[in-house]
């Protein structure tokens, strides 16, 4: 469902992502590992449509669109998802608030009826209940004094609300304890696990990958992909480290 093919993107003039090609075909939960400054952030920036992400060259087949021509707001639409490593906050904005407009926003522009109060707040419950997230926490302004941990099962309530096809993940797992990262883990699995959806896992740790099982493993470095395995090859990273194993490629 996703085919990025030779991409290259650069940021205030400095190339970041240099031929980069990786698929991901519908049910598959692909898990994106690599060094820092490898340029991962900058694939999912570049796959949401961040401004001052500039493509030059390669393309991007998401559902059988391209993606690149969409503004970002229609990635959204049509069903892309992004989790940000650092997660923004938006102080005198409520999470119910932004949730509700993000989701009734993305229906409008699919050409569907907004969700009425009382649906969404079913939906919410549902889904925050599901990643143990208090309902207070919904109500408080976005992200403002959360905790790492806060952060990131609130955003993946918003991932459960707004229900996408594809999500990218861009580690989620980072600022996590162990239960954290399980709720989280298992948060993922039941909204995103499925055979029309799919993911893009971008993780430092193999230990979120003993929750999400991914179907494939990539190593991303120097802004390309530099090898491509299966779950072992997160197992051996985590043991051995990506130089011994880019070494042996
Ligand atoms: P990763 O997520 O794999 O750790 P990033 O995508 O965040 O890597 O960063 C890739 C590279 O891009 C890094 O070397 C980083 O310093 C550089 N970079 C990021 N933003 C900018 C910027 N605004 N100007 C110049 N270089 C940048
Ligand atoms: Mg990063």
């Amino acid at each position: 469902m996703l085919k990025i093919e030779n991409l290259s993107a650069e940021i205030d003039g400095k190339q970041i992502l240099k031929g980069l090609t990786l698929s991901v075909a519908a049910g598959e939960v692909h898990a994106i590992m690599g060094p820092n400054g490898a340029g991962k952030s900058t694939l999912s920036y570049v796959l949401g449509g961040r401004p001052g992400y500039e493509v030059t060259g390669g393309s991007v087949e998401f559902m059988g669109q391209d993606l690149l021509e969409l503004d970002p707001h229609e990635r959204a639409a049509a069903g892309l998802f992004l989790g940000f490593q650092y997660p923004v906050e938006i102080p005198g904005v409520s999470n119910v608030q932004f949730l509700r407009e993000a989701l009734n926003s993305q229906r409008k522009e699919r050409g569907e009826e907004p969700v009425s109060g009382g649906e969404f707040l079913k939906l919410a419950k549902e889904k925050a209940a599901l990643l143990r997230l208090d309902m207070d926490m919904l109500k408080r302004h976005v992200n403002v004094g959360f905790s790492g941990g806060e952060k990131k099962r609130s955003e993946m309530v918003q991932m459960g609300i707004l229900g996408p096809q594809f999500a990218v993940l861009d580690e989620t797992d980072s600022g996590l304890d162990i239960d954290a990262l399980r709720v989280v883990g298992e948060g993922i699995n039941a909204i995103m696990r499925a055979p029309d959806k799919g993911v893009l896992l971008i993780t430092h740790y193999q230990r979120l990958l003993d929750y999400v099982k991914p179907d494939k493993v990539s190593i991303l470095a120097d802004g390309r992909i530099v090898q491509t395995g299966g779950p072992e090859l997160a197992l051996r990273l985590e043991e051995e480290g990506y130089d011994v194993v880019m070494a042996d490629a």
